[in-house]
């Protein structure tokens, strides 16, 4: 079975979904600029396979078929060393890694399109001793979460008989409890439908994020962040 490649234009909309960043996110370097004459660009960006070109290749899935198998769907824009690297290591990057990678990159360049700035941080004052706090207004608490983690915020989780609460039985509170959430500590259902999660720093800092709205997967109703705050040592709030 030949190697199955992307097309030249398949290449290019993966490149341009990521405005020719590397989709790994703890890299996201620039694949593209300028070369010393005029007329030409350097590229240093790959569209890798998130399934493999060729039987034996990484990731490889016999069930697709050429066609699928060079779709763009199955390919994401990396940095020459980050395509080594998730080709060396298939046990770490695996297929639905990859596509998370993929996700979190168009979800990223999709902000900086709408002129949300680069930064995923608030500004944040030199002196301040916390860990920095991602940008997560509205967002849904699942992507809200993910940034949070990789920030460096670590969820406080509850010890395992919270889930026998009476609000954890219902709505948001069982459906974000059965996620795993585990840093869920109360879930209202009237009104707003509201939910609060706990996360500390390596500073002892405890940060609560604040959800509004009702998880209905059939609707795509989502939870988003409404507010957050510092809770201060002495106070359980
Ligand atoms: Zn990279």
């Amino acid at each position: 079975m030949p190697r199955t490649e992307f097309s030249q234009p398949a290449k290019e909309t993966l490149a341009r979904r990521v405005a020719y960043h590397c989709s790994n996110p703890t890299c996201r370097a620039l694949t593209c600029g300028p070369h010393s004459e005029p007329s030409r660009f350097v590229n240093i960006g790959v569209a890798s396979h998130i399934t493999a070109a060729s039987p034996g290749g990484p990731r490889f899935e016999p069930s697709l078929t050429r066609f699928e198998r060079a779709s763009t769907d199955k390919g994401i824009w990396l940095c020459q060393s980050c395509a080594k690297l998730i080709d060396s290591d298939t046990t770490q990057y695996t297929v639905s890694a990859l596509a998370e990678w993929r996700v979190l990159a168009e979800q990223r360049t999709t902000r900086e399109l709408a002129g949300i700035p680069g930064s995923e941080f608030f500004p944040q004052a030199a002196s301040e001793t916390h860990t920095p706090i991602p940008r997560i207004a509205h967002l849904t608490y699942d992507e809200a979460r993910e940034l949070l983690v990789s920030s460096g915020w670590q969820p406080c989780l509850s010890h395992w008989s919270h889930g026998s609460n009476f609000d954890m039985q219902y709505g948001n509170g069982q459906y974000f409890w059965n996620k795993g959430y585990h840093e869920i500590r109360h879930a209202s259902g009237t009104g707003l439908a509201m939910c609060s999660f706990g996360f500390q720093d390596v500073y002892g800092h405890r940060l609560v994020v604040v959800t509004a709205g009702e998880v209905v997967e059939e609707m795509n109703a989502n939870a988003v962040v409404w507010r957050w705050y510092f809770e201060s040592n002495d106070g359980d709030a």
